[in-house]
């Protein structure tokens, strides 16, 4: 790949700013002052240094973004701001995309990655990966309602959803739950609410198979995954 785009990719600036720090012989490839920075490099192979510091290739990013509402799960939009919009530029430079999608209006655990194989995998409905939401439900939830859920909800058109679990954490005119689903169906969770007669008037994602929203990141933040959060999504 091209150096100036490693580079940039690593954080070192712009095209134009690498460029800057090349003229200046702060850029050594294989031992030697890089004079051009469209040159060639492979990341694995060769050894970069810049400001006398080896440069580590990094080909992914996993980022768990803590969605706030009014953003949408896409890489690109016409009207609304988006789900990349809210990553430091850095991140941006991976090119990376949202697995799978909340909407506008749920806030909560968003995994942002350019790994399209693992997107793949916790996206694909022969995987039926878990993922639990926290919902604030207009209307009594009821044990009646973890027996509909738990047998499959009839969606509005004509859709059995797959089994889920429903958890009540409150009951009342206004309650609170936990609810599990296995996919990932067009606004599935607030379309299950409605077949039993009640509304979702918050939603918000907190696990996604073994990964958990972080307590400790604001709405609106993100973070890079460690190793061993990577390595249990796989
Ligand atoms: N179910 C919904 O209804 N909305 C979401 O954003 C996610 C699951």
């Amino acid at each position: 790949m091209r150096l100036d785009k490693l580079l940039a990719n690593k954080g070192f600036g712009s095209r134009k700013d690498v460029k800057a720090l090349i003229k200046k012989k702060r850029v050594i490839v294989n031992d030697q002052f890089v004079k051009d920075s469209s040159s060639q490099v492979n990341p694995e192979k060769d050894t970069i240094k810049v400001n006398n510091a080896m440069v580590h290739y990094q080909e992914y990013i996993y980022v768990m973004l803590n969605k706030p509402s009014g953003y949408v799960s896409a890489t690109a939009d016409n009207r609304d701001k988006t789900v990349i919009d809210l990553l430091p530029t850095s991140y941006q430079l991976f090119n990376p995309f949202p697995v799978g999608r909340l909407d506008k209006d749920t806030e909560g655990l968003l995994l942002i990655t350019n790994d399209g194989k693992l997107g793949h995998h916790l996206t694909s409905p022969k995987k039926a990966v878990e993922k639990t939401y926290f919902a604030e439900i207009r209307g009594n939830v009821s044990g009646r309602d973890i027996e509909i859920f738990r047998n499959g909800v009839p969606l509005d058109n004509g859709y059995t959803a797959k089994p889920a679990l429903l958890n009540i954490l409150r009951s009342g005119p206004m309650s609170l739950v936990h609810v599990t689903i296995t996919e990932g169906k067009f606004h599935q969770v607030k379309r299950m609410f409605e077949s039993v007669g009640k509304k979702v008037e918050y939603l918000r994602r907190i696990q996604m198979g073994d990964l958990q929203l972080d307590d400790g990141l604001e709405v609106g933040d993100c973070r890079e995954l460690n190793e061993f959060e990577v390595e249990n999504l796989n």
